[in-house]
């Protein structure tokens, strides 16, 4: 890709931004593409579209809505190798995990499609009253521009999150992808701009945090900012947020534990946690990275976690038998490598990886790390690496590894493997965390929520909570 992309789409025109910004492909560290970025002004811009699009999108029915979100999945569907080869080559992500991917993104907005369908009949549901003299029905109305801010690790995704359910509560939408990863996003939109939907209904402004980012947080006239990312980004989208007392859905940080109980599964076990530890290169906020195993268990699930994380095919994402690429940048390789080094310093044992791997001599790429012995006061226990790197730890009883996994500013996810069903429900009523999984991977369903307690989020994603968070709830009260 040499022509440099337009990287701004706003009341339905492609058009060029104030800056250039070159996006890497991580695996061979070389340049992608060059991608035309927009500033404050296209901001505003787009927000004046959205505005004027408002009036008649808010008006349409649930069911002309949901025809177009089925438009739109059916578009990712026809495309889905090309957003796949998009995603890897830009994430570094393995190609089996961009399909994952693309699959999130088709299957949601067919979820939403389904929910705006069924907005019409439940309209004006009338409110019983303990009173004769009023009767009163309830609306629930799209809360109006909204301002979608995502990050890198899961670009596609994250932005289907959000724009499937802000179009189908009836809003109009300016999204900021990650200035690191736009490319798949920019291929989406162009789906989205053959859908048919109105002009300024949806509107796109790549750039950075600071040029594009800041300036849509503090846009009076945006009703609701729905951000995915870092929570120092968060903090600053929040405070921008409150000077115009605008609604924030924040997903943020985590830093989540799977726990292995006493009758577990040790295949299972190692299978999961290598999952939740590795998948996406270990850069998922809901990264267990944090493994508790049952003290009689230790011994031999570090034997078997060494031999499967030393064999894991680190290679590039397009590698035929590849099961971890790279990581997405210079930044986060060196922030990685630096907690790596820092956790030794800090006392915990290597038990292997801690590198790059020897035969890649290009690239960000990192061997599946796993510690144990890691202090409970150290960064490596306690922050948010977001690389592939584990620490094991064992414990007596199970509350003491409830207690262990709930000592976080995080709580986002959590992962119990267990073979008594009761036992492992019981964990996993206690666990604060927003999504459990019981002996199963970290599979997502546009049906169940997504998000956290504590510093982990504001708000849940997908599921009916999901387009709550675009609406707006309207009494009208009258007398009979
Ligand atoms: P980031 O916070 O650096 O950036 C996220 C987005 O915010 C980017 O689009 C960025 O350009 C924009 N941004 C930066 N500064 C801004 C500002 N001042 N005002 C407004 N926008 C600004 O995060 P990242 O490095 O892209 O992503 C990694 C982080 O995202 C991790 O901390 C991870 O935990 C988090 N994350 C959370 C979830 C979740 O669902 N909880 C999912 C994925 C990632």
């Amino acid at each position: 890709m040499n022509a440099v992309l337009n990287g701004v789409y706003i009341d339905g025109e492609w058009r060029a931004g104030h800056d250039v910004l070159e996006v890497i492909n991580p695996a061979t560290e070389s340049r992608l593409a060059q991608v035309s970025v927009g500033d404050m002004a296209a901001v505003t811009q787009a927000v004046d579209a959205a505005s004027r699009a408002f009036a008649g999108w808010s008006k349409s029915t649930g069911r002309e809505r949901g025809a177009l979100l089925r438009k739109i999945a059916q578009g990712a569907r026809e495309q889905r190798e090309a957003l796949m080869h998009l995603q890897s080559s830009n994430n570094g992500k393995p190609l089996f995990e961009a399909g994952i991917d693309v699959d999130d993104v088709i299957a949601t907005f067919e979820y939403y499609a389904g929910v705006a369908e069924d907005l019409d009949a439940g309209q004006d549901r009338p409110v019983a009253l303990p009173s004769d003299e009023f009767s009163a029905r309830l609306r629930r109305e799209p809360c109006g521009v909204v301002g979608l801010i995502v990050p890198w690790n899961f670009p596609m995704v994250t932005t289907a999150w959000k724009l499937a359910p802000a179009l189908a509560a009836g809003c109009c939408v300016v999204l900021k992808p990650s200035e690191v990863t736009p490319l798949a996003e920019l291929q989406l939109a162009r789906i989205i701009a053959e859908s048919g939907l109105p002009a300024g209904v949806f509107n796109l402004v790549c750039g950075t945090g600071l040029a594009v980012g800041a300036p849509l947080a503090a846009d009076r006239r945006v009703a609701k900012i729905s951000f995915t990312g870092s929570n120092a980004v968060g903090v600053q989208v929040m405070q921008r947020a409150a000077e115009t007392i605008k609604g924030v859905s924040l997903e943020l940080g985590g830093k989540s534990s799977l726990l292995v109980l006493a009758d577990a599964d040790l295949d299972l076990a190692v299978e999961l946690a290598c999952g939740g530890g590795f998948f996406n290169a270990g850069q998922m906020c809901s990264a267990t990275s944090r493994v508790l195993v049952a003290d009689t268990l230790a011994d031999e699930f570090l034997q078997r976690l060494r031999a499967r994380a030393e064999g894991i095919r680190v290679a590039d994402p397009f590698a035929e038998d590849v099961e971890m690429g790279a990581l997405i940048n210079r930044a986060q390789y060196q922030r990685v490598l630096g907690h790596i080094q820092r956790g030794i310093e800090d006392g915990a044992r290597l038990l292997c990886g801690g590198e790059r791997p020897a035969d890649l001599a290009r690239g960000y790429f990192i061997r599946p790390t796993v510690y144990t012995a890691v202090p409970l006061d150290s960064a490596l226990w306690n922050e948010e690496i977001f690389g592939p790197v584990l620490c094991v730890r064992s414990f007596a009883t199970d509350d003491e590894a409830i207690a262990l996994a709930n000592d976080s500013d995080f709580g986002l996810v959590a992962s119990v493997v267990g073979t008594d069903v009761e036992s492992a429900e019981r964990v996993a009523n206690a666990l604060q965390a927003g999504l459990v999984w019981i002996n199963a991977p970290q599979v997502i369903f546009p049906q169940t929520a997504w998000g956290g307690y504590k510093q982990s989020s504001i708000g849940r994603e997908l599921g009916p909570w999901g387009l709550a968070a675009f609406q707006e709830i309207k009494h009208v009260i009258r007398s009979n």
